[in-house]
């Protein structure tokens, strides 16, 4: 009997962990991506590499949770300073306003299982000496961690079998399980998983412009830095807890001015990536003011990241949905065409569990969570229609 043979378009992130998913349950799979290489473009390549079950919607903390499951129990083998490293993470409330809203946010994280400690403000200068003393106090999520996204990419490819892949060329339309490139080339597979980032909907042809009138996906730009190597003054990843809001609302339009707020992540490599704006649109060139914003920021939770030599600066974009919700399963009115994209900032955290699924609905097993949030035949909501509450926190 011959083997099924699947498409799958993107090798970023998202893309590579499908591949991984669909080869290693027997299937021969061809990977086709423009970069000239896995996880070397788009939101893959710029990404922080936090792995974080965040306190967002319900679904969203769900996907990220299963996601967290799975780096630590299904990560590619992969050298230790890259492999899945528990760091925990950090929430900082800066007033015992922020402090309230964290206690909100533990209860809404142990109603799904997650494990969370309240930290008063002593206790975190105990636990990291290089915060600032006036701090009020925090949550420690102590399973979350850190991955470095674009070697898991490459390594998901590495670990699977049966796996032909196609770099440096674009496609530029994707038809009912058939892809075209912009060389010529066709490819037919059983089915096609188009797992492009931000380009999505762009390449749908006409079922991707009937999707875009219900749901848009749009660019938000972030800046990140990285310290040089021996400025690891930290062991968990540090955010402070207005970082929620920005990351989690749906708002389109956003500001131009963009928001800023703390996160700073400890590398394997004894470095520190410092980040993290957003705003909307692609990314431009490192923008001196608002780096200079995040840096500020960050100085604020941790006094001596000021002092610290940066090594390299750079942008990324997140691919957003109006709707805040990634966008993953069939594409309506096609038979054999599947979408994986629109994961915002937690794409790494949630890829393990958003390829599981895709596994699951294609091969028709039962699936491990529900699809249907995420499905793209859903019921969307225009950013526009959200309450105020529901854009500061969905
Ligand atoms: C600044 C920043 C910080 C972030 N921090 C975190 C974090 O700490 N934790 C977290 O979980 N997530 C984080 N993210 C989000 C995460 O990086 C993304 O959600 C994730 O990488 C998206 O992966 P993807 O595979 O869907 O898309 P991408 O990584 O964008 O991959 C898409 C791939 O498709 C290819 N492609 C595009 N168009 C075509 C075409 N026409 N033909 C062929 N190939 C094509 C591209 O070359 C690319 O390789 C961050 C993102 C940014 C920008």
């Amino acid at each position: 009997m011959a083997i099924p043979h699947f498409l799958v378009v993107g090798a970023g992130i998202v893309g590579a962990a499908c591949v991984r998913e669909l080869a290693r349950a027997g299937n021969r799979v061809t990977v086709i991506d423009s970069g000239p290489g896995a996880g070397l473009q788009g939101g893959t390549a710029a990404g922080m590499g936090h792995v974080v079950v965040n306190e967002g919607d319900t679904d969203t903390l769900r996907l990220c949770l299963r996601g967290r499951e799975l780096w630590r129990s299904d990560a590619p083998p992969m050298s230790e300073r890259d492999s899945y490293w528990e760091t925990g993470t950090l929430w900082i409330a800066e007033d015992e306003e922020t402090l309230l809203q964290l206690e909100g946010a533990q209860k809404k994280l142990e109603s799904v299982g997650v494990v969370a400690e309240r930290i008063d403000g002593r206790q975190l200068i105990k636990l990291e000496p290089a915060l600032a003393p006036d701090l009020a106090g925090g949550l420690r999520v102590p399973h979350d961690g850190v991955i470095y996204a674009p070697t898991a990419a490459r390594e998901f490819l590495n670990a699977s079998p049966k796996v032909t892949c196609h770099y440096g060329v674009s496609v530029k339309n994707i038809g009912d399980g058939i892809v075209e490139l912009t060389d010529g080339r066709n490819f037919e597979g059983e089915a096609v998983i188009v797992a492009t980032g931000i380009s999505v909907l762009s390449i749908l042809g006409e079922a991707g412009a009937r999707l875009a009138e219900k749901v848009s996906l749009y660019p938000r730009e972030g800046h990140l830095a990285i310290t040089a190597r021996g400025t690891r003054i930290l062991d968990h990843h540090i955010v402070e807890a207005g970082y929620q809001k920005a990351a989690h609302s749906t708002s389109q339009a956003g500001s131009k001015a963009g928001s800023v707020a703390c996160a700073i992540l400890p590398r394997q490599t004894d470095q520190l990536c410092l980040g993290s704006s957003r705003r909307p649109g692609e990314p431009g060139p490192v923008d001196p003011n608002m780096m200079m914003r995040v840096i500020d920021r960050c100085e604020r939770f941790v006094p001596s990241v000021k002092t610290l030599p940066i090594l390299r600066t750079w942008t990324g974009a997140r691919a957003a949905t109006s709707d805040g919700k990634p966008l993953l399963g069939p594409v309506p009115g096609l038979q054999r065409t599947w979408i994986a994209a629109g994961f915002e900032g937690l794409g790494i955290t949630q890829a393990p569990a958003a390829a599981e699924l895709i596994r699951q609905r294609i091969m028709g097993e039962s699936c491990t969570l529900d699809p249907w949030p995420w499905d793209p035949a859903r019921p969307y909501k225009d950013s526009s229609a959200l309450t105020k509450q529901e854009n500061d926190h969905a």
